[in-house]
């Protein structure tokens, strides 16, 4: 049972500041140092299901679930099986192994747009090399991306790029030349007309549209009605290739992600959390005609000494295995269960008179604390990050453990509980209330 009001500090802040005298602020992510909300980043020793224990025996329900991956929850124990029997066998060999395309099999049965896959170590990878390649395809130089969208860290991409960027309120990243963006198009998220306006004006230019077709990177907002149909339209008309950045949503809003749930096929697909259960991988993919232009078959270079690592393939393929055995049960339950989870805590909130609103799609949402609707960018910056702050702060010493940015969407898994909403929505009662 979680504790309540009573969470210890002292191990988590000794390792904290042990860490901090060798890795920038501590950390190998920011986001991880909770700049943001303040208070002591707890550091975590174990994990079982929806649940966490940090350095100080305190006890959570975990939102997060490493950010995504662990939609099954934590130490799942085929994906723990799977992942030691591969072990035992030799952890990295630089040389194809079986279970690439078994993991291959596994993705393309989920995602029927897609002929072939390549498989890299982050979703950042997947990203930088889907561009690359929808310019290599296209011949085109420029590219268009969404505020408030996050494809990872390449520095093409570090443009409004959400959730991370806008926490530490810096615009962009230093260390990125101005040159190096020049192609670079950032437009407004659910705003047709701006996308018809810039394939007006870089006519026949445009290598890609690369979009999260739910953003999660700004908190959870979701594209409005059509808006990914026009997407599709535009960037067919305009032979530019759409790129769906279901890094998040893949495997989690659906078992085929948002392409699934929404019935849009883009040209280009990039994956990574869930589809590594945990371990590093990403992916991109799409039809043999895109895909034929990587290398080795052509002249698109990219490569990975760890790709395909057959521990992290064996955490993947016990994972979407699973996902796709029990697809009629899970996506359902998650679902029902987020339903109940977000709406009580909103009820919550109407009823403690704070100004929130909540956006949700499946198993990924945020609670704003903006009056809303929250549809884009602008919309999710008008959120009182400090609100948001002391709930983050009363919720963990409650023993939930939620995203530690108001820009950053939560997640819900399998091994979630009935209990574990019930006692969530109590806590954000009182953490309201205050
Ligand atoms: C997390 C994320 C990325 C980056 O993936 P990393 O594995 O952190 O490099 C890219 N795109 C989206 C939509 C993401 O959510």
């Amino acid at each position: 049972m979680p504790s309540t009001m009573s969470r210890k500090v002292e191990q988590s802040r000794r390792l904290q500041q042990r860490a901090e005298s060798m890795i920038p602020g501590g950390v190998n992510s920011p986001v991880r140092a909770f700049r943001a909300v303040g208070g002591d980043p707890p550091f975590i020793v174990r994990g079982k299901g929806s649940h966490i224990w940090d350095a100080d025996e305190n006890e959570f329900i975990d939102y997060i679930g490493s950010w995504g991956p662990l939609i099954l929850g934590h130490a799942e124990p085929s994906v723990l099986d799977s992942i030691l029997a591969a072990a035992c066998n030799g952890t990295s060999f630089g040389a194809s192994t079986p279970s690439e395309a078994d993991l291959a099999e596994l993705v393309l049965s989920a995602f029927p747009h897609m002929q072939k896959v390549r498989f890299v170590s982050s979703g950042t990878e997947a990203t930088m090399s889907a561009i690359r390649l929808a310019r290599a395809y296209t011949k085109r130089k420029y590219i268009v991306k969404f505020e408030g969208c996050y494809h990872g860290h390449a520095d093409a991409l570090l443009v409004k790029a959400g959730s991370g960027v806008a926490t530490l309120g810096i615009p962009g990243s230093a260390g990125v030349p101005e040159e190096f963006i020049q192609f670079t198009v950032a437009l407004p998220f659910n705003d047709v007309q701006a996308v018809e306006h810039a394939f007006h004006k870089f006519k026949h230019q445009i290598a890609c549209v690369i979009v999260e077709p739910v953003v999660g990177n700004m908190g959870c907002v979701p594209a409005a009605d059509d808006y990914l149909v026009a997407l599709r339209l535009i960037t067919e008309r305009e032979r530019s290739v759409l790129i769906f950045d279901e890094v998040m949503t893949g495997f989690r809003l659906a078992f085929g992600g948002a392409q699934e749930l929404y019935n849009i096929r883009p040209d280009l697909t990039t994956m990574g959390k869930i589809i590594g259960g945990g371990l590093p991988v990403g992916a991109y993919g799409g039809p043999s005609e895109i895909m034929d232009l990587v290398a080795p078959l052509g002249p698109m270079y990219q490569a990975g000494t760890l790709s395909g690592n057959p521990l992290a393939m064996a955490a993947g393929i016990a994972t979407l295995k699973q996902l796709r055995d029990r697809k009629q049960e899970i996506y359902p339950r998650l679902e029902a269960l987020s339903g109940k989870l977000v709406d009580g805590v909103a009820a919550a909130a109407k009823e403690a008179g704070v100004e929130f609103c909540h956006n949700r799609v499946g198993s990924m949402f945020t609670w704003f604390f903006a009056q809303g609707p929250v549809t884009d960018w602008d919309s999710a910056a008008k959120s009182n990050t400090e609100a948001f702050g002391k709930f983050f702060r009363t919720m963990l010493d409650s023993g939930i453990y939620l995203p530690p940015s108001q820009y950053e969407a939560a997640f819900l898994g399998a091994a979630h509980t009935e209990q574990d909403v019930e006692q969530t929505i109590a806590a954000a009662k009182q953490a309201l209330r205050r």
